[in-house]
């Protein structure tokens, strides 16, 4: 069993459970956007929202790379901006379980900075981490954002560089087709893992990573992180452990507590020592 020295946490989901419904108002909020703000038939939101999702690691990632334009901002505002976020209750639970624990801890979200801020600070929990990766930590600035030139896009037709903002792509894992890269830096891609190990100083292999989306588990795993998945108890492959909710961590993970009783011990016996030394 390693000594783990960091545990990595994805935020929504994850840190509060499900049942709040804001996994479903997002979605809602993000194919609302895609019709309003992006001028998308509401037929074809429904057909490319999933396969962008599924290509991309996010629908806006995967906007990004197809060629649509617009502000990172503007889009989070939208889509997490109305949540209702009275529902998010102090969670006096976890925060005890989550100060109790003797290692560092870090949040990894794709989600933006405000929303982590706001989720965090209602769950009562705002000062439990030593840091916070969030979608503009990976994505400083809007570079992504250049003019769109034409308004012909179309879903896996790779467009010129000057319209997706890049002059990459990314063939499919499973298709010999050749889609336009996003600019968009998040889960369950390694190279975000990557970018985290080095702003956080992570070492993967002592590293407890919790989160509640398969794909980001599977993608941790293959970088040797040890995986936690959250909200189900049934393993899957690429899961260490499973579950049911993050209040169960202590039961299923007695051995992260285990990091304290050996410094406490450490510290007896230097204590020991020293007074041995005073009295000789
Ligand atoms: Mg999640």
């Amino acid at each position: 069993m390693p000594n783990y020295e960091c545990l990595l946490f994805d935020l929504d989901d994850t840190l509060y459970s499900l049942s709040t419904g804001f996994f479903t108002i997002c979605t809602k909020n993000i194919e609302e956007y895609m019709v309003q703000k992006l001028g998308i038939d509401e037929k074809k939101v429904q057909e490319i929202s999933p396969v962008l999702y599924k290509t991309y690691g996010t629908t806006m990632a995967g906007l990004k790379a197809v060629g649509y334009n617009f502000d990172y901002d503007d889009f989070h505002g939208f889509v997490h901006g109305r949540l209702p976020y009275n529902l998010l209750k102090p969670d006096p639970v976890l925060r005890g379980l989550l100060l109790s624990l003797p290692i560092r801890k870090v949040v990894f979200t794709n989600s933006d900075k405000a929303h982590t801020a706001r989720v965090l600070s209602r769950l009562g929990l705002e000062d439990c981490f030593e840091r916070i990766i969030c979608f503009e930590t990976l994505n400083p600035t809007n570079k992504g954002n250049v003019p769109v030139e034409e308004d012909d896009t179309e879903l896996g037709v790779p467009r010129s560089s000057t319209i997706s903002g890049t002059n990459e792509y990314m063939s499919e894992p499973n298709d010999s087709s050749v889609l336009p890269r996003t600019p968009v830096i998040c889960k369950p891609f390694e190279e975000s893992f990557e970018e985290v190990f080095k702003i956080a100083n992570i070492n993967p292999q002592r590293t407890v990573f919790f989160d509640d989306s398969i794909r980001n588990l599977q993608t941790a795993k293959r970088l040797d992180l040890h995986t936690v998945m959250v909200g189900s108890s049934h393993r899957i492959e690429g899961v260490d452990h499973a579950l049911e909710s993050i209040h169960n961590i202590r039961e299923a993970l007695p051995e992260l507590w285990e990091a304290e009783e050996k410094s406490e011990n450490i510290a007896y016996s230097g204590k020991v020592a020293i007074a041995t030394y005073v009295k000789a």
